[in-house]
């Protein structure tokens, strides 16, 4: 098996956070940190094992109970990497404050936050470890999160008990500015078939939604939806398009043991450890690289025949792992879900497609979208502020 550079990788620098919630697969909460030493390591080790770049994601646990360290490490980074290190944080948004983004402005490191809608969904899950809900915290700092980048991500996890707030929730975030949610199952809860229904009637909402905002010219990008609706237009994925675990992606613990993704740290000790590919002070364990690459690779009997074979999402080994126990083994649930997903997808698209919506065909079919669609928002940004400034 032929491994590449490592592209992504998740840097775990504590094992504690100041919430406790229910989903979380970051096991238990314990006051293990990175030091600066083994960050420094990581940051060299990850500089050697890249070509050209590689993009380093702030972990936790919460990565800002530790910023003195994440600033350290980024500083140390541009020293002795310069650009060939890009920094990214994963956050649940309440340790925010002026400085941390001031010092991320400064060297150019965003994040995505976790929200996951609504105050009913989001303290149904995401509380403080006092069993406070944590949905005020984040909802007061996001004006100021938005406007450092108004591009940030809303990570946004969804699970049976606040299904029917889903639609309005999703809404509501992009009420607050949001451009992208990325938005997932919690695969680990009980599903029942009327939880099912539930969720499809809020699919179902929310691809009338999806259509308004195209057809009106909101960019909003919607996971479910996008990555979905890429595969009608394009092509289908195919393995290591959705998750290249071990491979061109690693997570590094704060001990500094090297594991296949994040899903496999949990608390870094006994049972867990047999996940390690290596460490970041002795280097890959081949072998045992190889063996998760080659089971993440493997062909995926269960959906042998199955016409949405390369459309649905579940190249992602550490969901079907965490599951299953298998790389390649895909739960019920998965595939339940893509089955009642993509009808309601295919649907919207087709509908996107008979109404000639402008925003939708520069988006799935104009290879330069991206750029373009920054460079425009930019030029709207920039007439805003002269318009403000003029009548201010
Ligand atoms: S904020 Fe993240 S790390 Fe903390 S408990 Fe919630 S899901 Fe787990
Ligand atoms: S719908 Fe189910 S069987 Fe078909 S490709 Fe997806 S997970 Fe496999």
């Amino acid at each position: 098996m032929q491994t590449g550079p490592v592209k992504y990788a998740a840097l775990c620098v504590t094992h504690n956070c100041n919430l406790r919630c229910r989903y979380c697969y970051a096991g238990a909460k314990v006051d293990r940190r990175m030091t600066l030493q083994t960050a420094k390591h990581s940051v060299d080790f990850l500089a050697a094992q890249a070509h050209d770049k590689c993009i380093v994601t702030f972990f936790g646990g919460e990565p800002l109970l530790e910023f003195p360290l994440i600033r350290e490490v980024v500083e140390y980074s541009r020293r002795e990497h310069g650009n060939k290190i890009e920094f990214r944080m994963n956050t649940n948004g309440t340790l925010i404050k002026p400085e941390v983004l001031a010092f991320f402005k400064e060297t150019g490191t965003y994040f995505a936050v976790s929200v996951d809608g609504s105050r009913e969904q989001h303290d149904a899950i995401r509380r403080f470890a006092d069993e406070r809900g944590s949905y005020d915290r984040i909802a007061a700092k996001l004006p100021e999160i938005l406007e450092f980048n108004p591009y940030t991500i809303a990570v946004s996890v969804i699970v049976p008990e606040t299904v029917t707030y889903l639609a309005s929730g999703v809404q509501d975030l992009f009420a607050r500015r949001f451009r992208y949610v990325l938005q997932t199952l919690d695969y680990s809860a009980g599903w029942t078939s009327a939880d099912i229904s539930a969720l499809r009637e809020q699919y179902t909402l929310l691809a009338e939604y999806y259509f308004a905002k195209l057809r009106a010219g909101k960019k909003i990008y919607y996971s479910p939806f996008d990555e979905r609706i890429k595969t009608w237009a394009q092509k289908p994925y195919g393995p290591g398009d959705l998750c290249d675990l071990a491979n061109s992606q690693i997570a590094i613990a704060a001990s500094g043991r090297i594991y296949p993704c994040v899903q496999f740290i949990s608390t870094d000790d006994g049972t867990f450890q047999q996940n390690a590919i290596g460490t970041v002070h002795d280097g890959f364990d081949a072998q045992r690289r190889e063996y998760f690459i080659a089971e993440n690779y493997r062909d995926k009997e269960s959906c042998r025949g199955c016409p949405l074979y390369g459309r649905c999402a579940t190249y992602c080994g550490c969901v079907n792992w965490r599951a299953t126990g298998s790389l390649s083994q895909v739960p019920p649930i998965v595939c339940e879900h893509e089955r009642m997903l993509m009808p309601i997808v295919d649907k919207l698209a087709n509908k996107l497609w008979k109404n000639n919506v402008t925003l939708f065909k520069r988006k799935f079919y104009e290879r330069t979208f991206p750029v373009s669609s920054y460079i425009e928002d930019c030029l709207i940004s920039r007439r805003k502020n002269r318009a403000e400034n003029q009548t201010g």
